[in-house]
């Protein structure tokens, strides 16, 4: 074992063949990744088709059509035994491959979400998948990543690590590149040049070494298995499991009844105990759970490629009913493209082009904005935050290089940026001194300076000066510009402690840019606004900033609904309760803020989505309904604790989702409620048959084949209905709502129609061929399967007519549809499944019924359709 702890930098990078300034070449790549392989933990082993068969019959119901197939076979009716046996297995078949279709999208899920990593491989930096990192790997880690394998640091900045997925600690570790640690035996928790796989950087950047990968990592040595977490289902999903349980009990009891009025009309007791056992199995709708599951994947499927990655299933159908998008300004709502456009120094304000780099405090603050500053520069890549980007670009307008001037002023020390400070600090070597340069937001810095650099000297900043600055600021922010101020101030010894650095400075001056909104956002916040959505922007730029962007994408034009983050600490929870109603733009917030803003507007019943990229992000994601990471500019953090991701970080991706969501909750509502009025068609026409006395004009068989075979095609087509725009013209769906909510009656009577439809064609049998109950059980099958058949069509919109919608529209229908008549045909025409279907070869007089009556549901929902069209 290598205790690369104990070794010095230089030697753990001999030791590992790699150059941290270049990185592995491609060729070495190759040659590592063969000998290493990709660097993941194995997972649990896949479950073998058997097990996937024994999951699928695991079931009650499935015992209980058992139990009717053995004792089926026991009294001889051995074809019904047969198809009973056959039905359990094609059905078990059909949920394997629906699940294992569901489960390999959701698995393509996890992949697209797994944490990236930063390398420099080949001299350049690049952003690949963790699982590509082989051992000699130089990786780049900062605040929010979680560290991709077992690292020595080689280079740290006031790096901590959160390491309690390891060690259980969950204070964060210092680390420090520069230790090496003789002892033989020290603790993981002790090893602080070291960084583990799996856990996180909560603070501070840094760079290491990769010296384990993969299962040879300390996390990989304790945790032998990744233990996949629990399928999570979905609130419909939960409540879908109910009503299974419900309607079996309910079932049982009307078995129960229908046995005892068989036994006091005296009748055959097999008959009954077959007839009962239909019942059971026509009341339960055994390919619900399977058709949802898999609506739902393809539904996020379709949703990763409009740019949302869902992380947590049950996101799908909250999103129907998000009525309050909170979202960040930059970058989402905005581009996040900068360009300096305007800067402040020496009392003069005007447009970036008339900065003169011979002035001493337009150089002092250009190279102040070019020091202090994370982002890196070459020819054909730039890579950081945007707003750093930006003041590398107007100094190379200057001629001033960030590589060239900081061979001349190396970095000694650093605090980075956080958007609580909302300030970054280097220390920067000038000649025998060191400057401290700082720069970030205007309030927070005019804090903590005592000095203004005017005309090549540091005086005094008097009350009046620092309105002047303010005032400058303030007339950027109403152009909509993001506004940046720079301080420095000169220390002898360049290792101040960190809390010494950020005070005492001297005001320089202040650079302003912008950054254009989202062509598409202004459309998409109009959108929202009909379909009941309101539009919250949060951001950490000023509020006269903030408001300017908020006018011109229509989301307030009343300033009064700005307020920023001082304001919001001046206030209880409760009083923002009272007033969140008013308000459409947080300014100046910090990620703590966010979480006071998601409690006011749950308070009030809301539903609320929030976005968020950084690491102080995670807790307000996670109390919003929604939690919407950046899948760009986002953390690990973020996106862990998210539900959604927006791989394009933009604004609209939101709003298609939500489309998407309501789209997906309405095609499962149509599935359900598709099956249900089936199904109780079903019972309806057996129950009444028993009461009035009759035989059942269905057998067992037909009805489980109905419900098996032919309903669930049309039901899984009704799943993936094309989307319907005009779900954005209503108002979000309320939480309290279930899937009955204004549908009972139209589930109650299309039953009613269906159980109706099938007895008048077992009686047209009956009284036709009298005596022939096969004849006219054969009849009421067919009206029974393709009644429903062309119920399914009625389905796609509860007032569009099919006519208006279009037939083929939804193919995938119209095909499902043509193929279960199909089905029951290829049952009339072979003799030999005519023998297993105890059915009849119908004649033309017969089907002239059958189409008449099975027609009936499409006529009498467009009237229905119509009539209530006229009302309207
Ligand atoms: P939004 O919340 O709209 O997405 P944001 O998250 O970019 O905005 P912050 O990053 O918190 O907001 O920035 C808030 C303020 O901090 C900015 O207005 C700017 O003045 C300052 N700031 C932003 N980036 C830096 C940086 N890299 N260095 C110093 N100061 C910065």
């Amino acid at each position: 074992m290598n205790m690369f702890y104990s070794k010095n930098i230089q030697d753990t990078l001999k030791d590992l063949n790699s150059d941290p300034l270049k990185g592995l070449s491609s060729e070495e790549l190759e040659k590592r990744k063969k000998k290493f392989g990709d660097n993941k933990l194995a997972s649990q082993k896949k479950q073998t088709l058997l097990q996937l068969f024994i999951a699928q019959i695991n079931d009650v119901l499935i015992y209980i059509l058992v139990a009717a197939a053995v004792i089926s076979a026991l009294v001889g009716e051995t074809s019904d035994a047969i198809i009973i046996a056959v039905v359990i297995v094609l059905n078990a078949v059909i949920g394997i491959i629906q699940e294992s279709k569901a489960e390999h999208s959701l698995e393509a899920l996890k992949t697209l979400s797994t944490p990236k990593a930063i390398v420099k491989r080949d001299g350049e930096l690049t952003e690949i998948s963790s699982e590509d990192i082989v051992p000699g790997d130089i990786i780049i880690i900062d605040a929010g990543r979680y560290i991709p394998c077992d690292l020595r640091l080689i280079e740290t900045a006031n790096l901590k690590i959160e390491e309690s997925a390891l060690t259980g600690e969950s204070v964060p570790v210092d680390k420090s590149s520069s230790l090496i640690l003789e002892d033989k035996n020290i603790p993981l928790g002790d090893q602080k040049n070291m960084a583990f796989m799996s856990t996180l950087v909560s603070h501070g950047r840094g760079v290491g070494v990769a010296v384990a990968t993969g299962m040879n990592t300390e996390i990989g040595k304790v945790a032998s298995l990744l233990k996949e977490s629990k399928k999570e289902l979905t609130p419909l999903q939960k409540k879908l499991e109910q009503l299974g349980k419900i309607l079996g009990i309910g079932a049982l009891g009307v078995c129960a009844i229908i046995f005892i009025i068989g036994l006091l009309q005296k009748r055959d007791l097999f008959e009954m105990f077959l007839t009962a056992i239909s019942l059971a199995v026509a009341a339960v709708p055994e390919g619900l759970p399977a058709i949802v599951t898999i609506v739902l994947a393809l539904g996020v499927q379709r949703m990763i490629k409009e740019n949302a990655i869902i992380r947590k299933l049950p996101a799908v159908e909250t999103l129907g009913s998000v009525n309050i998008v909170c979202s960040d300004k930059t970058g989402t709502l905005t581009q996040n493209k900068m360009t300096v456009t305007k800067f402040f120094a020496d009392k003069f304000l005007g447009n970036i082009e008339k900065l003169d780099i011979n002035n001493l405090t337009h150089k002092l603050l250009i190279e102040n904005l070019i020091l202090c500053n994370d982002a890196t520069y070459s020819e054909n890549n730039k890579t950081g935050d945007p707003t750093e980007i930006a003041l590398l670009d107007a100094g190379i307008k200057f001629n001033l290089f960030k590589d060239e001037l900081e061979k001349i002023h190396s970095r000694i020390n650093e605090v980075p940026f956080d958007s609580d400070r909302k300030l970054m600090t280097t220390v920067n070597k000038y000649n025998d001194e060191f400057y401290v340069m700082t720069k970030g937001a205007v309030d927070n810095l005019i804090k903590i300076c005592d000095n203004i650099y005017l005309n090549g000297k540091v005086v005094p900043l008097t009350q009046e000066i620092k309105t002047s600055f303010l005032d400058a600021a303030a007339s950027m922010s109403k152009e909509a510009l993001r506004v940046l101020g720079a301080a420095y101030k000169k220390v002898s010894n360049a290792h101040v402690e960190i809390d010494n650095l950020e005070n005492n400075l001297t005001l320089i001056g202040l650079v302003g840019m912008i950054d254009p909104p989202r062509l598409e956002v202004k459309d998409s916040i109009a959108e929202c606004k009909k379909a009941g959505i309101s539009t919250v922007m949060i951001t950490g730029d000023h509020k006269a900033t903030a408001f300017a962007i908020a006018k011109s994408l229509d989301i307030t034009q009343d300033e009064n609904e700005t307020i920023s983050g001082v304001d919001l600490d001046g206030i209880s929870q409760e009083e923002l309760n009272k007033k969140i109603d008013n308000l459409k733009v947080f300014a100046r917030v910090s990620p703590e803020h966010k979480v006071k803003i998601v409690k006011a507007f749950k308070s009030k019943g809301n539903i609320v989505s929030m976005t968020g990229d950084g690491v102080n992000d995670a807790p307000s994601l996670k109390i919003a309904d929604i939690g919407v990471a950046m899948g760009i500019t986002g953390t690990d953090v973020a996106k862990g604790a998210s539900d959604m991701i927006l791989t394009d970080d933009n604004f609209s991706t939101i709003v298609s989702a939500i489309e998407e969501g309501r789209n997906i909750y309405n095609n499962i509502k149509k599935s359900i409620l598709f099956l249900l009025s089936c199904n109780l068609g079903e019972l309806i026409a057996i129950f009444i048959a028993i009461l009035l006395g009759w035989s059942s004009p269905l057998r067992s068989i037909h009805i489980l084949w109905i419900n098996l075979v032919t309903d669930s095609l049309p039901a899984l087509a009704l799943g993936i209905d094309p989307k319907d725009k005009s779900v954005m013209d209503e108002k979000p769906r309320s939480p309290k709502e279930n899937i009955f909510t204004g549908s009972v009656m139209y589930l109650a009577l299309n039953a009613l129609l269906i159980g109706a439809l099938t007895l008048i064609a077992f009686q047209i049998g009956m009284t036709k061929y009298s005596g022939s109950l096969m004849h006219a059980q054969t009849m009421a099958f067919m009206v029974m399967s393709i009644s429903e058949l062309v119920h399914s069509l009625n389905m796609r919109s509860k007032d569009k007519s099919i006519f208006k919608i279009g037939f083929f529209t939804n193919r995938a229908l119209v095909i499902s549809i043509l193929l279960g008549i199909l089905l029951q045909n290829i049952i009339l025409f072979i003799p030999a499944l005519r023998n297993v279907f105890k059915v009849y070869f119908l004649n033309a007089y017969d089907w002239m019924w059958i189409i008449i009556l099975s027609l009936m549901p499409l006529l009498f929902n467009e009237i229905s359709k119509l009539i209530k069209k006229k009302e309207k």
